[in-house]
């Protein structure tokens, strides 16, 4: 079990308003744990807890390559935990128990990249005028404020941590009230190996409360925002109340390209995988298939072959996939299907959902939809559940016009054995990451990873998020 508090100076506390919000279990809609409810009261405490550590606390003062060694430590206290963390993520999020232990040596991982990095990020000396010395170093914001969703809260919460406690911000962070055991779980292990007061405080409750109290706090320097496009609005206007920077992943709509020269034994399960893992609730979900028209028929048939395999199940079960978060995701979700159906779409193929799942658990038909029309709403909008769009396009032109053909531009996978196409393909994407002949829903630490259009801006993972954590400051000193 979590800690189930707020964290603040490395002490846990209920929150000021004395109120609690029930945990539940996705795979049986039961509660299972409780957490605070924090209010401004608890947020402005936090924020300035954050604040003395930057300004005059031991981690403000602590040197980078000792930070880096806080960090890389956690790398292996997460693996020591890994059994633990995997019951907790698998029980609060509803993902089976693999995905879930494939998220601990993901979270593991950031631990280890920015614990690494600390002391990485140099500065440069610049050729200036005569007479004078001109160099750059990079300086934590200050109080980096960190929103994260419920989908990957243990991959997440390295993720947007990491690299701003590598660059010596202090950090607030509030996880969605959904599913944020594991932060917590990872908090506590943080304070009790070595993380001094104050460089990292946890805020758990709503998001209407806690989380617009964090983003409109007037003493924090940075956000940084993992979500839906609404809040990333709402997000985005509070940072810019107080003239801040953000950095916003905000989903996708994201297509999985296949030509019909593509190796088809190699794309199926990752076609399928992309869409399946974790229930499609994964902002880089590769929830579109564009298929080739000369071989739409060919490729499709095999495509629903394997889709309707894929099995529903308990995280225990440990079958494809689990349930959705919520009864709100899954009413959502639910909601596109009965569109797609009222619009006489065609249902390719449906997921199996086994008779002896629990009563009360928020599960979802996994739904193979196709040729779905261009200007359907499932042409273009996140589900966030396991729902593909399959639609035919005719040629390479086509292909590149209708995978930018969506608001979002976030990853975009293509299958092809013609690596110059490949080549064309991938560069005409107005998205954040490219891959061919493979596709990283989630995946790969060291990626930059990010959107464009409203998918968002700034960049995580990788050495980008430590830039992004930092800004430059010049000195030019005039000798002669
Ligand atoms: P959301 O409202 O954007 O939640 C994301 C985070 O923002 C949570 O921690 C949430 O807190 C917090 N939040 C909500 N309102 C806020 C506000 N006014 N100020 C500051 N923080 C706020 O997303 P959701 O409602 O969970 O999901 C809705 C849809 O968003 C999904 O169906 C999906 O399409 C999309 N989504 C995308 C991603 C992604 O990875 N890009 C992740 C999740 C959802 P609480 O949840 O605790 O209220
Ligand atoms: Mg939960």
């Amino acid at each position: 079990m979590a800690r189930t508090g707020i964290l603040i100076d490395n002490q846990w506390r209920q929150s000021e308003s004395g109120r609690t919000i029930d945990v539940l279990a996705p795979a049986t809609g039961q509660p299972f744990a409780s957490i605070a409810a924090a209010v401004d009261a608890d947020v402005d405490a936090a924020v300035k807890a954050a604040r003395r550590a930057v300004e005059s606390g031991v981690w403000g003062r602590m040197n980078a390559a000792e930070r880096g060694r806080l960090l890389s430590r956690m790398a292996i206290v997460v693996a020591d935990h890994a059994e633990e963390l995997a019951q907790l993520e698998a029980r609060d999020t509803g993902k089976p128990i693999k995905q879930a232990r494939n998220d601990i040596v993901a979270a593991a991982r950031y631990f280890e990249f920015y614990g690494g990095g600390a002391d990485k990020v140099h500065g440069d000396t610049i050729p200036f005028l005569a007479g004078h010395f001109a160099a750059t170093e990079r300086l934590p914001h200050g109080v980096t404020a960190h929103i994260i969703p419920w989908n990957y809260p243990a991959q997440m919460f390295p993720r947007s941590v990491g690299p701003a406690l590598a660059m010596g911000n202090a950090v607030v962070m509030k996880p969605a009230e959904d599913a944020c055991q594991t932060p917590l779980r990872m908090a506590e292990l943080m304070v009790e190996n070595g993380f001094p007061e104050g460089a990292i405080n946890m805020i758990t409750g709503y998001g209407h409360e806690a989380g617009a109290a964090l983003s409109g706090h007037p003493d924090i320097d940075f956000i940084s925002f993992i979500g839906s496009n609404q809040t990333g609005v709402q997000i985005q206007t509070a940072a810019a109340r107080n003239h801040i920077g953000c950095t916003l992943e905000l989903g996708g709509k994201s297509a999985q390209i296949v030509f019909a020269d593509a190796d088809l034994d190699a794309a199926l399960p990752v076609l399928v995988g992309a869409i399946v893992q974790h229930a499609g609730q994964t902002c880089s979900a590769g929830s579109r298939l564009l298929v080739e028209r000369s071989a739409y028929d060919r490729i499709v048939e095999r495509v629903a072959e394997r889709f309707a395999q894929v099995r529903v199940g308990t995280p225990e079960m440990d079958h494809d996939l689990g349930p959705v978060v919520s009864r709100r995701q899954q009413e959502r979700v639910q909601g596109f299907c009965g569109r797609a159906d009222a619009d006489a779409i065609p249902l390719i193929a449906a997921g199996q959902m086994p008779a002896d799942l629990p009563q009360g658990g928020f599960f979802v038909q996994p739904r193979l939809y196709g040729p779905v029309p261009r200007a359907n709403s499932l042409a273009s909008q996140e589900v966030f559940g396991p729902v593909m769009a399959v639609m035919p396009f005719e040629d390479e032109a086509d292909a590149v016009a209708l995978a930018n053909a969506t608001p979002y531009g976030l990853v975009a996978g293509i299958w092809t054995r013609d690596g110059a196409r490949a080549l064309r393909v991938g560069r005409r994407m107005q998205v954040g990451q490219v891959f061919v002949n493979c596709y990283g829903a989630g995946g790969g630490i060291e990626l930059p990873f990010g959107g464009m259009k409203k998918s968002g801006h700034g960049r995580e993972k990788g050495f980008e998020a430590l830039y992004e954590f930092s800004a430059v400051r010049t000195m030019v000193i005039k000798h002669d």
